[in-house]
């Protein structure tokens, strides 16, 4: 099957599962028309994200990556009153402008974006109570070190989601040594060595192409 055939699936499936959501497609139009590339998350991803949140309970969210707030806002919505979610980005621009999407959503006081390297933010952060759920999904390279730091500020049941780690197969051909499948073969063998946590990868193909998940659930603080 082709792309086109993946982009359809996702189409059919979504039509009887998702809705139309205004703030959703406002933010994607507001980070398009922004010159920003539209590499979020897929609708059905950004939904998952949003059921796995409320599945949880999540009061307390961690995004590492905001590009234009699209999985931020998928996420946001299914905080409780009192539930806050922070995403961490480094591009001005893009922080700018998903503050404006998190706005035009309503959600100012649920969703705020932290500008700057995300490996600065980390420090700056002490949830309490801590993490129910991090979705990492920035610069590749980094997951290491963005799982090492996020696993000390989730709670024990709750759950790191790494966006990103099949990137067409390409993780799994070792004659590759660029940067970003290096780093999530990293995260690969951190995971393993973790006896802390258990994992898994679900791969996935849609209107995003052929990528994947790792869900990881946090059985032991640390
Ligand atoms: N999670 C978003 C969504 O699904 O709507 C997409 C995030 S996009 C794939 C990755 C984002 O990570 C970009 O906006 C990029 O600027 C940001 N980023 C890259 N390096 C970063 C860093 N060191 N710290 C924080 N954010 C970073």
């Amino acid at each position: 099957t082709t792309h086109a055939d993946w982009t359809k699936t996702d189409q059919y499936h979504n039509k009887y599962l998702l809705s139309q959501d205004e703030a959703l497609e406002f933010a994607l139009k507001n980070t398009d028309a922004n010159g920003i590339p539209l590499i979020s998350v897929s609708a059905a991803q950004g939904k998952y994200l949003y059921l796995l949140a409320k599945t949880l309970g999540a009061k307390q969210i961690l995004e590492v990556g905001t590009l234009g707030a699209y999985s931020t806002i998928w996420m946001a919505k299914a905080l409780p009153e009192g539930g806050e979610i922070i995403s961490l980005e480094v591009n001005p621009k893009h922080a700018k402008i998903s503050t404006e999407n998190i706005a035009h959503a309503g959600l100012s006081s649920k969703a705020r974006v932290i500008l700057g390297p995300a490996l600065d933010s980390f420090p700056t952060l002490s949830p309490s109570p801590p993490f129910d759920l991090v979705f990492i999904d920035a610069d590749k390279d980094n997951n290491g070190p963005y799982f090492a730091a996020a696993r000390k500020l989730v709670r024990t049941g709750g759950v790191i989601v790494v966006d990103n780690v099949v990137r067409n197969g390409r993780v799994a051909d070792d004659s590759l040594q660029t940067t970003d499948v290096v780093g999530v073969r990293k995260l690969l063998q951190m995971v393993k060595d973790d006896k802390g946590v258990e994992a898994t990868t679900m791969s996935t193909v849609g209107d995003k192409g052929y990528d994947g998940f790792m869900y990881i659930l946090v059985n032991e603080g640390i």
